[in-house]
Parts: structure tokens; sequence; C-alpha cells
């Protein structure tokens, strides 16, 4: 069922993925197109305009032969050649107006044919118009070229090719943000399951533990054995109470209590001298750095005890031989630093942007035999951010991790 699922996912995403493309293959073609039409368009245009030119400067002609003479290349006067050149330039320049085509345009008149014609997209471009029938000379003919034809045809397209560019990538973008949240997930999921599952196995311990010494008590009625039995029953029920209470601790809300002041030397100490017992037993050490005046901070229901009570337990649990920990407290301006730190397995730097998700566990291979939900570290980034505080881990895999939390100062 789950298979079928997956590859159902798996086909969808593909045909997605291919329609995706064969748009995007369209869109790209159709702007090809559209920027050849524009293209067409321009040189009509000009077609036109320098149409239009020719019968201007055969119109001039007639009342003037001497333009006659400077466009047949006869021999005239500097000054009359810079005059009649002005002329051309400005009868040119009117036409193209019309026509709404560039005003930088350079142009030649000569009787000499140019092979240089290219004519590919936005290629260079050389426009002719023969002059012949209007002059004494035939042959000759008016050569235009715009230095910036690739510019103001990109411009005359750009709003629609703007346009279908943002459709595009906004398409592309959407089909990857999808993809992404499905996969998330679908990892969340797998993670929600690998949870109930592990939280289910840890109950089942306990309550079998419970029925039995229920059923004991039950066939042994009044033996000297019972207050044991019921010290089992007793012990059971704590470890499936600390269970549940992770898991609702998690859901805490602080917003509907009232913060008090919390001095954090003495948090730390209390809890060091909590676990120092069970460090000694496995011959390790920690050690606490307190700041040498009291540093005050806010805290709701105690939540600072369990952020400190995780990352210490944590420490321990994730230390391969003797745990060795170090607590420093820090002021920084208004900020209270804590650092935990211990010389444990380590978190790969894979693993690492993970841990504080919610149901992460780091897949530890051989020794996962070290006990835990994924919860931990969720509940203490939720709960330090609650506190305005910020938590940051440095690891190392092998070597150690590092926990550095901030809380705001009660001045
Ligand atoms: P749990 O310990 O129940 O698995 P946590 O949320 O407390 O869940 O931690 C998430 C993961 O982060 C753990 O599975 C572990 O791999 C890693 N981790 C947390 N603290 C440490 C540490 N001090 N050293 C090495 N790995 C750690």
């Amino acid at each position: 069922m789950k298979n079928g699922k997956q590859c159902k996912f798996i086909l969808l995403t593909t045909i997605t993925f291919l329609a995706l493309s064969g748009l995007l293959f369209i869109q790209v073609l159709s702007s090809i197109r559209t920027a050849r039409i524009a293209e067409q368009n321009f040189n009509h245009r000009v077609v036109m305009a320098l149409k239009d030119s020719r019968d201007e400067i055969g119109r001039q002609i007639q009342i003037n032969t001497s333009i006659n003479n400077y466009l047949c290349g006869k021999t005239c006067a500097a000054l009359e050649r810079i005059k009649h050149r002005e002329k051309l330039d400005s009868i040119i320049r009117s036409n193209l107006e019309i026509y709404n085509l560039p005003s930088n345009f350079k142009f030649t008149i000569s009787e000499t044919s140019n092979p240089e014609n290219a004519s590919g997209l936005f290629g260079t471009k050389c426009y002719q118009q023969t002059l012949n029938g209007l002059l004494e000379q035939s042959g000759i003919k008016i050569r235009l070229q715009f230095p910036d034809r690739n510019r103001f045809l990109m411009a005359e397209m750009t709003g629609t090719f703007i346009i279908s560019i943002l459709i595009i990538l906004f398409v592309v973008w959407a089909f990857l943000f999808l993809l992404k949240q499905s996969k998330q997930r679908r990892i969340q999921m797998e993670r929600t399951t690998a949870f109930v599952n592990n939280m289910l196995h840890e109950l089942q311990t306990p309550l079998a533990n419970i029925k039995l010494a229920n059923s004991l008590i039950t066939k042994n009625n009044g033996s000297n054995k019972t207050p044991e039995y019921t010290q089992i029953i007793k012990n059971e029920y704590e470890k499936i109470q600390s269970h549940v209470n992770n898991v609702l601790n998690l859901s805490c809300d602080q917003l509907n209590t009232k913060s008090k002041p919390l001095e954090i030397n003495k948090l730390i100490t209390d809890i060091s001298n909590e676990f120092s017992y069970r460090i000694n037993e496995l011959k390790g050490e920690i050690k606490v750095h307190n700041y040498p005046y009291p540093l005050y901070t806010q805290t709701y229901n105690n939540q600072l005890f369990n952020v400190f009570n995780n990352l210490v337990d944590n420490a321990i649990k994730y230390s391969k031989e003797k745990p060795n920990i170090n607590i420093s407290i820090k002021k920084n301006k208004d900020q209270i630093e804590i650092e935990v730190s211990d010389l444990g397995i380590g978190i790969s730097s894979a693993n690492l942007p993970h841990i504080f998700d919610l149901y992460y566990r780091v897949n530890t291979g051989d020794i996962h035999n070290i006990k835990g939900f994924g919860i931990g570290l969720a509940y203490v980034k939720q709960v330090i951010e609650n506190h305005k505080g910020k938590i940051k881990v440095k690891s190392e895999l092998n070597k150690g991790t590092t926990f550095s939390i901030t809380l705001p100062l009660n001045q």
C-alpha cells in the first residue's frame, strides 16, 4: 500500500516535471517567435522609412542639382558636402521618427554593393535603398545601420518577455516548493511513526511489569512479598508518568502563567548536584563555572529547570564512557550566557541542522541502544525561544558537543 502510494507520488511528480519542462520549452519557442516577429516588423518599418526618404530626396533633387552632384560623387566644395550630408541626415531622421525607429543610425551613400548583409536574429544588419531613376548615375544606394538595433528590439519586447519569464519562474518555484513541502511532510510522518512506535515500546515493559506484579499480589494475597510487588507497581507507574510528562511538556503554554525570577548559578548548581550521583557511578565528572555574582532571569513553571536537565541528561547519554561535562555561566551586557559542553560522541555536520526538529533522532547505528524519543531538544529550543533567548550548538563527531544558550538578564 505504502509502495503503491509512493509509486503514484513518483509518477505524478515525474509527469508534472515533464509537463512543466514542456511548458518551459513552448514558452522559450514562443519567445523566440515573438523576437523574430518583432525583428520582421522592425525591418519592414525601416524599408518603409527608407522608401519615403528616397521619395523625399527625389523631390529635393528636382529643385537642387547640387545635391545630385554630391550624391553622384562629383567634385564639390567641402562646405557643400557637409551641408548636403546634413540635409540627407535630417530627411532620413524625420522618416525614421515617423515609423518609430531608433534615432541613432549611421548611413552612407555609395555605389559599392555591400555583401555583409547579415540577417540572423538580432544580427548586424545593413538596410539598403537604391536611388536608381532619381540621379544621373544609377547603382547608387543609401546604406543604413543601427548600432543599437538589438537593444531597441529587446526594449520593444521587454514587457512580454519579463512577464513570461516571471510566470515561468513562479511556476518552477511553486513546483519546487510543493515538492519540498511534501518531502518534509513525509519525513515528519516517518519521524512521528517512529516516535509513536518508540513510545509504545517504552510503555509496554512497565505495563507488563505492573500486570505481573498485580497478578502476583492477587495470587499470594497477604504474603510478605506484597510490599515488594507494590513497590514495583509504583516504580513502573513513575516511569510511565515520566514519559507522559515528557510529551506533555512539549505542549506547555507559558503564556497563561506568570513568570518569576530565577537565579541561574543556583539553578545550574542544583541540576549538577542532582546528576552528580549518576555521573560518579559512571566515573565521570561534571564541573560548573559559576558567575561570581547572582544572575537573575524570568522563568515560567520551572521550564528552565527542564531545559538544563535535558541538556545534561543528553550530555551523559551521548558520552561513550565516562561523561566529562562542563557548564559555564557568563554575563554579556544584558544577556546571560550558559554553555553546556561534553566530550561525548558528537554530532556530524549533516545531522546537526536537524537536531532541534521534533522527533528527530540521529541514527547512531550499532550504538542505537541509547534510549530517547527525539523530543528533548525540540522542547529545549521552544522553551528558550519562549523566554526570548537563543540556543546554538557546535559539535564535532567523536570530539564532543557544546550547547550555548543566551537568556535575557533581569536588571
Ligand atoms: P533524544 O535524546 O531523545 O533522542 P533529543 O531531542 O534530546 O532526543 O536529541 C535529538 C538528537 O540529538 C539525539 O537523538 C542525539 O542524536 C543528538 N544529541 C542531543 N544531544 C547530544 C549530545 N550532547 N551529544 C551528541 N548528540 C546529541
